[in-house]
């Protein structure tokens, strides 16, 4: 394309290419990461965030602080998708993977100013990959209950008082080993505003915020049978709606004799099949509640999928949509079944047999506490189900990210070309992580790097690191301050796809005008 003819598809456009690019991308990244480094690590302090509408929110979680913030820049929106996507995989680590790609641009501007290009630099971030996850293999120590435990607290370190983080520990690390599956999904959390954090707790089953249909049911204190029904108990339709041309009183009585009969039929059914209590994802007819009470059957209807197939790993059962069909093998198991009103509302507990589907109730006074205590939850939830999926440890406070450097600078030794360069700013860029975290304890930042660096040294140990409660560096797994090796290798990996994918970008367009509408549209 000839120049003349590139400026007039480029017309209507801003467009900054080039060194200029990059500086304006970084920019937009160093910015993001200002607005969370402050809130890394357990002295990392809170957010206030204030929406147009004058509503508020106080967090400590980086992936909060982002999401809720304005932003336009596009490499700042790229960046938060970045850190969504740490959260949606692992849900911690999501402010260190921002400062991380942060600090990797920052890093490869620098190498473009002294003259190398985006290309070697990225390639150069490449090459450091296969080093650190070997690094981080050989560092990592595999994890038992004790240990998984003091991951789950180191997770929640910083965010609220010390109550509350072992409260919290200890629920998501309960919740994770008892459904054994390493899926967060298979823990329901219940946000109920009464008591306190600390009367929060761990139900191995379900709580359904509803009643049974009728009253005289009997709800079940011991084991019993439970059948999950994908339907509902109502009238058969008549086949043919037409055909029904009833003329005199006596062929609708026989006709509701004939409903009722073909109800009572299927709840003997229920019987024959010894169910103790029914959960329909339809209507229940009312007609059917007070025979379902008669038979001894504890009954509840128009239950929501999710959570009908919660109750069905609770209980083992499987959904069936025929009564008339029982399977003994889709029956499912309970423990018990009781009703309680919390806050004036009834709800049902649901107590399986398989701990598979587990319930945590999470209360609190206020919704801005139990709003932030959930989401502290999920971090420390996603990080005991890693650790069943994974159960490898890696030393926190700064240890790994200085072992990794450490690692990083020899290995770049033997690189004889422009890439040598690159690879030390990426080790330097991991020294980001023990930097911020001395610095938001209000402790020199360098020292404390040097302290820890000569410390791995001398004890030949890459579990040395610094302890942000004590000010000591000391080693993290007495200090019981690890995390598991997947958090920390994705939100490594997370960074420097990131920041590559920033390095390649060397022309930025702008739309000035909306790029749905064609030019040809707005003429004249
Ligand atoms: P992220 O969103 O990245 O998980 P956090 O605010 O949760 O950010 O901080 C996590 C960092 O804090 C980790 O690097 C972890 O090792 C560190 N950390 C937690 N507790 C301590 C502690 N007592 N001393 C030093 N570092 C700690
Ligand atoms: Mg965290």
């Amino acid at each position: 394309m000839v120049q003349e003819e590139q400026d007039r598809v480029l017309e209507g456009t801003e467009r900054i290419a080039g060194r200029a690019a990059l500086r304006n991308n970084v920019a937009g990244a160093v910015a993001l990461a200002n607005a969370v480094r402050s809130t890394l690590g357990p002295k990392g302090l809170d957010k206030l965030m204030v929406s147009g509408d004058g509503g508020y929110l106080v967090t400590n979680d980086g992936v909060t602080v982002l999401e809720s913030a304005r932003v336009e820049q596009p490499t700042a929106k790229m960046l938060i998708s970045t850190s969504r996507a740490q959260d949606d995989e692992v849900r911690d680590g999501t402010t260190s993977t921002v400062v991380l790609t942060a600090e990797l641009l920052v890093n490869a501007l620098e190498l473009v100013d002294r003259g190398v290009h985006p290309t070697i630099i990225a390639s150069g971030y490449r090459m450091c990959g296969p080093v650190v996850e070997q690094t981080l293999g050989e560092i990592a120590k595999p994890a038992d209950d004790g240990t998984s435990f003091d991951s789950v607290r180191t997770s929640l370190a910083g965010k609220g008082d010390a109550g509350l983080q072992d409260k919290l520990a200890e629920l998501a690390h309960n919740a994770a080993q008892a459904t054994g599956s390493g899926e967060v999904e298979h823990t329901r959390v219940l946000t109920e505003r009464s008591g306190s954090i600390k009367d929060s707790e761990l139900i191995p089953g379900i709580v359904l915020v509803k009643a049974r249909v009728h009253r005289e049911m009997e709800l079940k204190s011991e084991a019993g049978r439970i059948l999950i029904l994908d339907g509902g108990i109502e009238k058969r339709k008549p086949e043919i709606e037409t055909s029904l041309k009833i003329t005199n009183t006596g062929a609708i009585e026989a006709f509701r004799a004939r409903e009722r009969a073909g109800l009572q039929g299927r709840i003997d059914s229920l019987k024959a099949a010894n169910i103790d209590c029914i959960v329909a994802r339809d209507g229940i007819e009312e007609e059917a509640h007070p025979m379902l009470a008669a038979a001894g059957i504890l009954a509840y209807r128009r239950v929501e999928r999710p959570e009908i197939e919660h109750l069905c790993r609770a209980t083992g059962a499987r959904p069936v949509f025929d009564i008339d069909d029982i399977q003994d093998e889709d029956v499912g198991k309970f423990a018990s079944i009781r009703e309680e009103k919390w806050h004036g509302v009834e709800h049902t507990i649901f107590e399986g047999s398989q701990s598979q589907g587990v319930t945590v109730v999470l209360r609190g006074s206020t919704d801005m506490r139990l709003e932030e205590a959930g989401r502290a939850f999920n971090d420390a939830l996603g990080v005991a189900c890693q650790l069943i999926r994974e159960p490898q440890l890696l030393p926190g406070g700064g240890a790994t990210h200085i072992a990794l450097a450490r690692r990083l600078r020899r290995h770049a030794e033997t690189i004889p070309g422009r890439e040598q360069m690159a690879i030390e700013g990426f080790a330097a860029a991991l020294e980001s992580i023990p930097r911020i975290l001395a610095e938001n304890a209000g402790m020199n930042p360098i020292d404390e790097l040097l302290r820890v660096t000569a410390a791995q040294a001398d004890a030949d140990s890459a579990w040395q690191g610094l302890d942000i409660n004590t000010g000591q560096t000391t080693d993290m797994g007495k200090a019981s301050i690890v995390e598991p090796l997947s958090v920390t290798r994705h939100a490594i990996a997370g960074a420097t796809e990131a920041a590559i994918s920033v390095l390649r970008i060397d022309d930025v367009l702008w739309a000035k005008q909306d790029a749905q509408t064609p030019d040809w549209q707005t003429e004249d």
